[in-house]
């Protein structure tokens, strides 16, 4: 006997069935015809409830880049490779997911971080800037938007802010920011004394958003309710001000995590990693670690900015550090 090859035994395996389903379906009209390639993706977004509270996540898409040597302060090239394969991503490329939400207290429609700006859709040549149209496609319209949250000031969470002509992209929207988050990054000796590059270019942009709306925002503390229903929680170390936010009705309750991890799979799995986006890596992962002991002892269910869409998942403590399992897809709410 013949040895196969792995991709021979799975191609024979498979080649019996394929075959007898063609015949089985051989005299029905136009079954030789070659339908054509369906095209683009379906819209992104997902709705579900907590309690009496509807969420609809809405993707904004994803950005895929060939990440640096440091991308990981404290781990090599190839350790973040060996994380990647484990979750059967490709080596040597990040894939950054950005999954805003829109929560409908009942009282207020909420857009918590709105992307990274509807100007991004053409420069990307459609991969992220997808926030406006998938916000229509699930049946909302800018106009009705009445809070728009921001859990810290990175780009990605505050540039959807402004629509593509550089005005307030939610017209009637009060832009609420954490305080914190406000203080330090609006102060000019802050920004005098932050290091060049990066951080430099943090302070510069939230500047440049901020004043394009007047800095009309009204600055929420963490701790307490932004507005009925959407609790404010202080999770620094991402950022100086950074926050997330748990949304709760009756007994049930989500934890929004905006960036407590970037990708789960690398970063939940491994808490100890040290993401070059994280502005105090040592504080940031205080506050992963306590914030994912939290969520899997309270086995609450967790959305992740950066989490592939819906991003929506429990986790549950490993030997290493944590595991998400995504939530099941529910077809009816
Ligand atoms: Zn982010």
């Amino acid at each position: 006997m013949t040895t196969l090859s792995r991709r021979d035994f799975v191609v024979a395996g498979l080649a019996v069935p394929v075959a007898a389903s063609l015949t089985s379906f051989s005299n029905m009209p136009d079954a030789d015809a070659a339908a054509p390639l369906a095209g683009p993706q379906v819209p992104g977004w997902y709705r579900y409830k907590v309690g009496d509270i509807e969420l609809t996540v809405i993707t904004d898409g994803t950005s895929r880049f060939r990440f640096a040597d440091t991308h990981v302060a404290n781990k090599t090239r190839e350790e973040v490779n060996t994380g990647l394969a484990a979750a059967f991503y490709p080596p040597d490329m990040m894939a950054t997911p950005y999954n805003p939400v829109v929560v409908n207290t009942g009282a207020k429609l909420v857009a918590i971080d709105p992307g990274v700006g509807e100007a991004a859709y053409a420069s990307s040549k459609g991969a992220t800037g997808q926030f406006q149209t998938n916000l229509k496609a699930a049946g909302f319209d800018r106009g009705q938007i009445d809070i728009v949250l921001i859990s810290h000031f990175h780009g990605d969470h505050i540039n959807g802010i402004l629509g593509a002509d550089g005005k307030l992209a939610f017209p009637n929207a009060e832009v609420m920011v954490p305080t914190a988050e406000w203080t330090y990054f609006m102060d000019d000796g802050e920004m005098s004394r932050a290091p060049a590059g990066r951080m430099q270019d943090v302070f510069k942009n939230a500047r440049r958003v901020f004043d394009a709306i007047g800095r009309k925002v009204t600055p929420y503390e963490a701790g307490k309710d932004v507005t009925p229903g959407i609790a404010a929680v202080a999770t620094p170390g991402h950022s100086a001000g950074h926050n997330s936010h748990i949304v709760s009705s009756g007994k049930d309750a989500i934890y929004i995590q905006a960036d407590v991890t970037h990708v789960p799979y690398l970063f939940a799995r491994n808490p100890g990693w040290h993401a070059f986006y994280d502005q105090d890596a040592a504080l940031a992962e205080a506050t992963r670690r306590k914030v994912y002991d939290m969520l899997a002892a309270e086995r609450m269910p967790v959305q992740g900015f950066h989490y592939p869409f819906p991003s929506l998942a429990h986790v549950e403590r490993t030997p290493a550090g944590y595991r998400e399992i995504a939530m099941p897809w529910n077809t009816a709410l």
